[in-house]
C-alpha cells in the first residue's frame, strides 16, 4: 500500500475548511459538493467517486478539444455533464463546500457571509446525492441561467433537495452596499483564499 502523505480529511461537516487540494483523492467522500475558483466566479459539482464529477456546465464551457481521458470538450455538448476531476478544475484548486455549519461557528470564524458555507442541512447519505446527480444526467436540470439556474443551484439541488445559489446572493447583497469598501467586499466573498 502507498505511504499517505497526504491530509486526510478531517470531519467533513462541521469543520470550515474549504481547500481540500491537498487530500488524497481516494478519500474524497462520493457525494460531496466540490467547487473551484474560476475568473469571478466559482464552478461547483458533485463528486461521484473514482476520479469523477457531475456538473452542470453553460454553453461553451469545457476545453477546445476533447479531454483524452474523459471525451469532454466544449463541442460534447452543455447540461449536466459527467467528466474527470481535471476537466472539472480546469487547472484550479479543488475545494469543499460546507452544510450544516452552525451559525455559531460562522460567526465566529468570521465565515458570516462566505457563500461556500451555509447552515442549510445536507443530505447524509452520500450514495442519494450521487443517485440524484446522475438521475438529472439523465433528465436534464432545465435551462442554464447563470443568474437563476446555474451549477451551484445544481449542485445545492443534489446534496439538499433544495436549489440555491449563494454566490448570487451575496454578490446581490454586496452590490446593495456600495458603503463597503470594496477590498473588504471582495474579501468577504473569496474568505475561503486566506
Ligand atoms: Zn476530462
Amino acid at each position: 500500500m502507498l505511504p499517505l502523505k497526504v491530509e486526510v480529511p478531517p470531519n467533513p461537516i462541521l469543520r470550515v475548511q474549504h481547500d481540500i487540494s491537498r487530500w488524497d483523492i481516494r478519500l474524497i467522500p462520493e457525494g460531496l459538493h466540490i467547487y473551484v475558483h474560476r475568473p469571478g466566479y466559482t464552478h461547483h459539482g458533485i463528486y461521484i467517486g473514482d476520479g469523477k464529477v457531475i456538473h452542470f456546465v453553460g454553453p461553451k464551457a469545457g476545453p477546445t478539444r476533447a479531454c483524452k481521458k474523459c471525451g469532454f470538450s466544449r463541442n460534447t455538448g452543455h447540461g449536466v455533464v459527467e467528466t474527470c476531476l481535471e476537466c472539472f478544475l480546469d487547472g484550479g484548486s479543488l475545494c469543499r463546500y460546507n452544510y450544516n455549519v452552525p451559525r455559531v461557528r460562522l460567526l465566529i470564524t468570521f465565515h458570516t457571509m462566505c457563500p461556500n458555507c451555509t447552515t442549510t442541512e445536507r443530505l447524509e447519505s452520500g450514495r442519494e446525492i450521487v443517485a440524484t446527480a446522475k438521475e438529472k444526467l439523465k433528465e436534464g436540470f432545465g435551462k442554464y441561467n447563470l443568474l437563476s439556474n446555474n451549477c451551484e443551484h445544481f449542485a445545492t439541488f443534489c446534496s439538499t433537495g433544495t436549489a440555491f445559489c449563494q454566490q448570487v446572493k451575496y454578490t446581490a447583497e454586496l452590490a446593495a452596499f456600495p458603503v463597503l469598501p470594496r477590498p473588504v467586499g471582495l474579501l468577504m466573498f473569496y474568505r475561503d483564499l486566506i
